[in-house]
């Protein structure tokens, strides 16, 4: 595989062809076989968007400063 026949795209934008087990960026038909059995691959494998782990870590330290300071109280 060359790097210019590589593609990419956002997991928000992959449907998986249930009949030709194609990945396509259209949610409506299948580019390889004009199917329109799909199904969108960021609700199935569910993955955190990055902004949400940062707004859970932040969370997560500001519990662990009110338990800290509560157990120094
Ligand atoms: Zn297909």
């Amino acid at each position: 595989m060359t790097f210019g026949s590589m593609q990419h795209m956002p997991l928000s934008s992959a449907y998986l062809c249930e009949d030709c087990h194609c990945v396509g960026n259209c949610a409506e038909q299948c580019p390889a076989c004009a199917s329109a059995a799909l199904m969108g691959l960021a609700g199935v494998l569910n993955r955190e968007q990055p902004r949400e782990k940062a707004q859970l870590r932040y969370l997560l330290g500001s519990l662990d400063a009110r338990v800290g300071s509560s157990l120094a109280a």
